[in-house]
């Protein structure tokens, strides 16, 4: 018992002096707590044992792997071979008390490694996000620094999900547009480093990138992420600048059906 307590306490003195990327090292995170592990065909997955996620692992292997593939289609690209970590913690406190990071969900490509709460209300362990920023990191890359890095980063990765809240990317953009409370794309892309209300931010930027993939095609969007770190570079992929793109897609928002009044 004595062996335990005093390996609990280092661990923790170790947790408090290490770096960021340390505490976040898989093999760090694996070795200081208690895990169960799933061994999927693209996934390790790791959890609580005895937890809410250790009932309902098996849906998320399920709606992941199908994700896995679907993304990689969506993206055009060949599927990456390592596989992703996908860590299940119980609670916010949980995650900030291992990773330090305070969010819901978070993604290290490094480490090919996914940081999930397990959420009942967000239910976002069944969605793709993260999942999509390692994809995207380890086959199209990081992204060129500049104005619309973020923009390629988070726009796709919505994109990839095809929704934003729980709303399709357009009803959702359109819905919000209705009732004043989103911004333009523009306006956005300029602010790129702020990071202030950033749910609505991350809904605009995934119905634009949609829009963009829609009208320009994927390989488009590609050379964007890649190599466009300034507005000359968007106007040089797009034929058009940025400022048109944005009006383009306004003017489709405005004219698109309310959802409420369409049949499908
Ligand atoms: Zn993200």
């Amino acid at each position: 018992m004595k062996n335990i307590i005093s390996i609990i306490i280092s661990l923790l003195f170790l947790q408090c002096t290490s770096s960021f990327m340390e505490r976040n090292d898989p093999k760090t995170i694996l070795q200081s707590n208690e895990w169960t592990v799933y061994n999927a065909i693209h996934f390790n997955l790791y959890y609580r044992p005895d937890s809410r996620a250790s009932k309902r692992i098996d849906s998320v292997v399920t709606i992941q792997e199908k994700g896995f593939i679907e993304i990689h289609k969506k993206l055009h690209q060949p599927i990456i071979s390592d596989k992703i970590n996908f860590f299940i913690f119980n609670s916010l406190e949980d995650k900030i008390n291992i990773t330090n990071h305070r969010s819901d969900a978070h993604a290290i490509s490094s480490y090919n490694s996914v940081y999930y709460v397990d959420n009942p209300e967000l239910s976002n362990v069944f969605g793709l996000h993260e999942v999509s920023h390692i994809i995207v990191h380890k086959t199209i890359g990081l992204g060129a620094a500049g104005p619309f890095k973020l923009f390629t980063n988070e726009g796709l990765a919505v994109w990839t999900e095809d929704k934003w809240g729980k709303l399709p990317l357009y009803d959702y953009y359109k819905k919000k547009f209705n009732e004043n409370d989103i911004c333009e794309p523009i306006e956005f892309i300029d602010k790129y480093d702020k990071t202030d209300s950033l749910k609505n931010v991350y809904g605009a930027w995934g119905a634009f990138t949609k829009y963009l993939i829609d009208n320009y095609g994927i390989d488009k969007f590609i050379i964007l992420h890649k190599t466009g770190n300034d507005k000359n570079g968007f106007k040089n992929i797009y034929g058009i600048s940025v400022e048109e793109a944005n009006e383009q897609f306004l003017v489709f928002i405005k004219n698109r059906i309310d959802p409420a009044t369409r049949m499908e």
